[in-house]
């Protein structure tokens, strides 16, 4: 028997609404695998345990997770009773620091059933891996003088290490895929940090002389995630140019509420964390409107990170055989609850036995 054992903050707003359905869809998986099971610890790290306890997490927070193999998460956020640059940084983004969750990778892809905003005559299946520990978000800089002579300096660090890592990721998955990997770059207009991307990624290539490789500019690659997402496969990017991007290929799906995350500490040393795209969604907190599919299909995600893909592939095939048959919730333009949506995906689940 595989035993995964996860770490369960299902947090705040929409996270807390729909993470026990994404568990239900989790565990009809696993036992129709057989073979596998999910061993779950909760934690009510949330806004409201701020109000309570005056943190996000307790002190030794970190060490309670790090006795998991994954971190899976609902979201974060509840702006009415603590800002978000409390919450965030001390549940979330301590957590992605915490285990060096290097990279983010988010999966893209034409549902079946869910109409895109701009309808493609090909379908679409792209990877963005986004550099998510260094970057244009590095905290080094400074503002001097003051009024009219003001001067800010912000800089962006670039490691080998790191720029390497998620290249080199990225290479490995598109060979699990369609062969391509396209870099994000801007070494027209970014002198110093872009042409050594660049050069990272020229380098890292020829170890992978099967797969296609080019580098495009940032804006325009933005623009063709737009006009013809077909012809992507694997994206990498770096910190702020990933944020960007990773953004746009959530929205050219049809709704926030369907993408999913990873957070990956590539080395193994810490559990990696699994997040869905979208946020708390305060304004529609309390009505069971809110779309499972982007928390279920990031279960998928920490599925294939198991080694588990066959059954991660057929759990996707079976939210879009779902949507097809029309059993949405109101972002994606059906009139199904929360749980509604899970009971058809998991009453599919159980029929493969
Ligand atoms: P954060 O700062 O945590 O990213 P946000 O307010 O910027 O939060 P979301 O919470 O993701 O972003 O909400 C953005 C919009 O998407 C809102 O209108 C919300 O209702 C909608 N939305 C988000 N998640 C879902 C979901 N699971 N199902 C339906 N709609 C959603
Ligand atoms: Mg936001």
């Amino acid at each position: 028997m595989k035993k995964i054992t996860l770490s369960v903050i299902p947090g705040d707003g929409v996270g807390k609404e729909i993470m026990p359905h994404a568990l239900r869809v989790l565990d009809a998986v696993a036992e129709v695998h057989g073979g596998l099971t999910f061993e779950k610890v909760e934690y009510p790290w949330s806004c409201e345990y701020y109000l309570e306890h005056g943190e996000m997490m307790p002190e030794d927070g970190l060490v309670q997770l790090t006795e998991s193999d994954a971190v899976f998460l609902g979201a974060v956020g509840n702006p009415q009773l603590v800002p978000d640059h409390v919450s965030l940084w001390g549940l979330l983004i301590a957590i992605r620091r915490g285990f060096q969750q290097s990279l983010n990778i988010r999966h893209a892809k034409q549902i079946r059933g869910i109409d895109p905003p701009i309808k493609h005559a090909n379908q679409f299946d792209l990877l963005v891996v986004r550099e998510n520990s260094e970057g244009e978000y590095s905290e080094v800089g400074g503002r001097i003088h003051q009024g009219d002579d003001e001067v800010v300096v912000q800089n962006a660090i670039f490691t080998k290490k790191a720029t390497k890592r998620a290249i080199d990721y990225a290479f490995q998955l598109a060979a699990t895929r369609g062969k391509r990997v396209t870099s994000a770059t801007k070494s027209n207009g970014i002198v110093f940090s872009m042409p050594f991307w660049d050069n990272v990624f020229q380098e890292v290539g020829k170890q992978y002389p099967d797969i296609e490789q080019q580098s495009v500019h940032i804006d325009a690659l933005t623009a063709f995630l737009v006009t013809k997402p077909a012809e992507f496969d694997v994206i990498v990017a770096s910190n702020l140019f990933g944020d960007i991007l990773t953004d746009v290929s959530a929205a050219i799906m049809g709704s926030i509420g369907i993408g999913p995350a990873a957070n990956l500490n590539v080395e193994g040393t810490y559990p990696s964390m699994f997040e869905p795209v979208h946020g708390s969604a305060p304004d529609i907190v309390g009505k069971g409107m809110a779309n499972p599919i982007g928390q279920i299909w990031t279960g998928k995600m920490m599925l294939d990170h198991f080694g588990e893909e066959e059954l991660g592939k057929t759990l996707l095939d079976i939210v879009e055989d779902v949507t097809e048959a029309g059993i949405k919730t109101p972002d994606i333009g059906g009139r199904a609850t929360t749980g509604e949506v899970a009971d058809a995906i998991i009453e599919r689940v159980k029929s493969l036995t």
